[in-house]
């Protein structure tokens, strides 16, 4: 038999990061279970992974509870990207928060040590620059961004409060933009749409001037840092912030991309978004003193290898 001995769940493991990660961890001899409602994750993510003894997936909405017998939770289950968050808000604070519940619940009978994939966005329009995991943040509570930004906030408390009410062991990670092969062509995120915009030939959008910021993390890199956190000492719950530092304007990313696609395509501007963060870099200084991390692909290299994943994608 082989040696199947850690038993991870990964909700969401269907979708961008998710399947990344399962990957890693059936190379590394896990016995994965992938649970997933398919939402804005596919099968075809994941399809690579089917024929391995250590994978196995479940369709499974994760508002709903779910009863298995795990070492390990990764809860990644919920949109990412503001297109498809806002495309049914009531179900996204759902699947934050009843999903952070029901996973809680499953980690404390088990005693499964838990992961909660969190994300810059607690940081809202940030006035302290770059984020510190120290800011609170200055978040809308009431905005078209609130379901995905309050449901994760309100995760994270309920996180921290299984933590000191049950003494389970949390780990929560606070994760900036990451891009790369298996983002959905259609979801909506600046990286995605630039480069599938510049492959076609369209011309490619910018919301507002292109003067806001954001920092772009290369997914294996992130990876490599989830996992790092999930096997950091007992006592050390987070959050922390996986990023890369480096920060761009989407003016500076649009050109980039049309570089390294060697594109005709022009730039235009489109109206910006309501509560669109104004700039963003994380402070990963935390990330290297407790997890010896730090991110090492530079988003020349990131954008080469996601530009030939879209290329291949569109032309097949
Ligand atoms: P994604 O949309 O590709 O993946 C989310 C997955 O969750 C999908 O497979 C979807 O079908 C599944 N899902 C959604 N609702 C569910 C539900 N109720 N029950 C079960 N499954 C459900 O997005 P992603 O980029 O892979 O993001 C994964 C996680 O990381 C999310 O929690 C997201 O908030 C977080 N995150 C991502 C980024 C990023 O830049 N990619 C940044 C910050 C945080
Ligand atoms: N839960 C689950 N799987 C389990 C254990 C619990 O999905 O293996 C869910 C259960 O539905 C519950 C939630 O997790 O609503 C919170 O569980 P907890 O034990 O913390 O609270 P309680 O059951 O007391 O409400
Ligand atoms: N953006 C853009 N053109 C697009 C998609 C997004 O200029 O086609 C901008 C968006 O307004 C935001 C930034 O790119 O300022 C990052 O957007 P994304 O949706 O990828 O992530 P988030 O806003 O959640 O960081």
């Amino acid at each position: 038999m082989a040696s199947l001995d850690r038993r991870v769940v990964v909700t969401g493991g269907a979708g961008f990061l998710g399947s990344h990660l399962c990957e890693r961890l059936v190379k590394r001899g896990d016995d994965v279970l992938c649970v997933d409602n398919f939402f804005t994750g596919s099968k075809r993510n994941i399809q690579h992974l089917a024929r391995e003894p250590g994978f196995e997936l479940v369709r499974h909405d994760v508002t709903f509870p779910l009863y298995v017998e795990v070492d390990q939770i990764f809860n990644l289950a919920c949109p990412a990207s503001p297109v498809h968050y806002q495309f049914d808000p009531v179900q996204t604070t759902k699947t934050s928060v009843h999903g952070a519940i029901n996973m809680l619940g499953l980690a404390k009978r088990v005693k499964a040590r838990i992961l909660q994939a969190s994300t810059s966005e607690v940081y809202g329009d940030p006035e302290v620059h770059p984020q510190v995991e120290s800011y609170w943040g200055r978040v809308n509570p009431i905005g078209r961004r609130s379901c995905y930004d309050e449901g994760k906030r309100c995760a994270e408390t309920l996180f921290f409060d299984y933590q000191r009410q049950h003494a389970l062991e949390v780990k929560v990670v606070r994760i900036f933009n990451t891009y790369g092969p298996r983002m959905h062509p259609n979801d909506g995120r600046v990286v995605s749409n630039f480069v599938v915009q510049a492959l076609r030939g369209e011309d490619v959008t910018i919301y507002g001037d292109g003067s806001q910021t954001r920092s772009f993390c290369y997914v294996d890199d992130l990876i490599e840092g989830m996992l790092r956190m999930m096997d950091s000492e007992k006592d050390f719950h987070g959050p922390v912030n996986l990023g890369n530092p480096g920060e761009y304007t989407m003016l500076e990313l649009a050109e980039k991309v049309l570089r390294v696609v060697g594109s005709t395509s022009r730039i235009v501007h489109a109206p910006l978004p309501l509560d669109d963060p104004r700039q963003r870099r994380p402070d990963i200084g935390l990330a290297k003193a407790k997890l010896g991390w730090q991110p090492t692909v530079s988003l020349d290299d990131g954008l080469k290898a996601t530009v030939a994943y879209f290329r291949a994608l569109l032309s097949g």
